[in-house]
């Protein structure tokens, strides 16, 4: 006899679901590269101006996410080329979906540097690709002649790279990433999600070099709760990407409060110009007590090897304090956490456990 689970893919059913911590009251959530400030506190005529524009927003009508103006808002806040075309996802997790879904033919590869953004393997396995997981060095650079034998041997439709790197912080070296560009046949797509915290960016390159995607989100800029992602490369892949995008795919709230946020771009360039001198600081006081090691970062976070994850992480915990242990995800991620760069006042409290356990 069938039962409703023979219906249902055993690789799907194989799968466990992305875990969402629910936090406690009181906590601080240094877990998730969330910006520790609202975008609009601290001003409260912007405040009101933005209920103004939500409470005025077409809920009653369908969103049009291509007529919004919001691509238009995203080109000149982030000056992106006028060469690229740009495709607007749910959060860039759509997009990495919906690029998976454009190159998805049976026996087709995805390639991504492990360890990295753990959707990439998801989604390939999720559209039945083939998946090849290139490790890193152990210093998380890239490991530059597997990686260009992997490129040659297993000819990927798709490559995913981070750039920064999550959840190592990394920047990879320009020139290698540029190679990997030169090397691949298929589309690379250079994920910058943490690209404005970072010193380097393949923005500029979107829409002059073919198979070149540059994926970018707000989220880790102080707008996680919007669900904003967008893509942008040459029309060869981005039209035929567009095509598959679903219509609706973002809501009249969020279209209305990113294009207005945007037009206060200063105001996010500030938060992340706080944001990235907290980073030195936590690197800093991170480097200074002998039994760590920080990984280096161009993102809103910091990868640091401990004498013990589970420890600090249970410590940390017991003081309301919430991060990622990271130890178990991947063979060159032992005893390693990642703490996400808060305000200065979480970033302390952070500092004054570590130091308690480890200084
Ligand atoms: C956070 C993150 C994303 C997802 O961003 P959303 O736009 O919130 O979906 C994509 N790539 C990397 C590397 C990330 O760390």
């Amino acid at each position: 006899m069938t039962t409703l689970s023979d219906f249902i893919r055993p690789e799907i059913q194989a799968m466990t679901a992305y875990r969402v911590a629910d936090l406690p009251e009181g906590f601080i959530k240094l877990d998730a590269m969330e910006s520790p400030y609202h975008p609009f506190a601290g001003a409260p005529e912007l405040a009101g101006e933005w209920q103004r524009l939500l409470a005025e927003a077409p809920i009653h009508l369908y969103p049009n996410p291509a007529t919004s103006g919001l691509q238009d808002a995203l080109r000149q806040a982030f000056h992106i080329p006028q060469e690229a075309k740009i495709a607007l996802g749910n959060g860039s997790d759509e997009l990495i979906q919906l690029l998976t879904m454009l190159v998805a033919k049976p026996k087709a590869t995805i390639l991504a540097v492990e360890p990295s953004f753990v959707m990439y393997k998801h989604n390939a396995r999720l559209f039945g690709m083939h998946y090849v997981g290139v490790p890193l060095n152990e210093d998380f650079t890239l490991n530059m002649p597997v990686l260009l034998e992997a490129i040659e041997w297993h000819n990927p439709a798709l490559v995913f790279i981070a750039y920064p790197n999550n959840p190592t912080g990394v920047c990879f070296k320009r020139e290698e990433v540029e190679a990997v560009i030169d090397a691949a046949k298929g589309i690379v797509v250079v994920d910058e999600a943490y690209g404005a915290f970072s010193r380097d960016s393949f923005l500029p390159q979107a829409g002059s070099i073919e198979n070149l995607v540059v994926m970018r989100t707000v989220s880790k800029i102080g707008f996680a709760g919007l669900r904003i992602g967008y893509a942008s490369g040459c029309a060869a892949v981005i039209d035929e990407l567009a095509k598959i995008v679903p219509p609706y795919n973002m809501n009249q709230l969020s279209l209305a409060t990113a294009k207005f946020a945007l037009q206060h771009a200063e105001r996010i360039e500030k938060t992340t110009a706080k944001l990235k001198d907290e980073r030195e600081r936590m690197f800093a006081g991170l480097s200074a007590i002998g039994r760590l090691k920080a990984f280096p970062s161009d993102a809103n976070f910091i990868t640091v090897r401990v004498p013990d994850a589970q420890e600090l992480f249970d410590t940390l915990k017991e003081n309301k304090i919430l991060i990622k242990n990271l130890h178990g995800v991947h063979p060159l991620l032992d005893q390693c956490v990642r703490i996400t760069v808060g305000s200065p006042e979480e970033n302390d409290a952070v500092l004054k456990v570590i130091r308690a356990l480890y200084g």
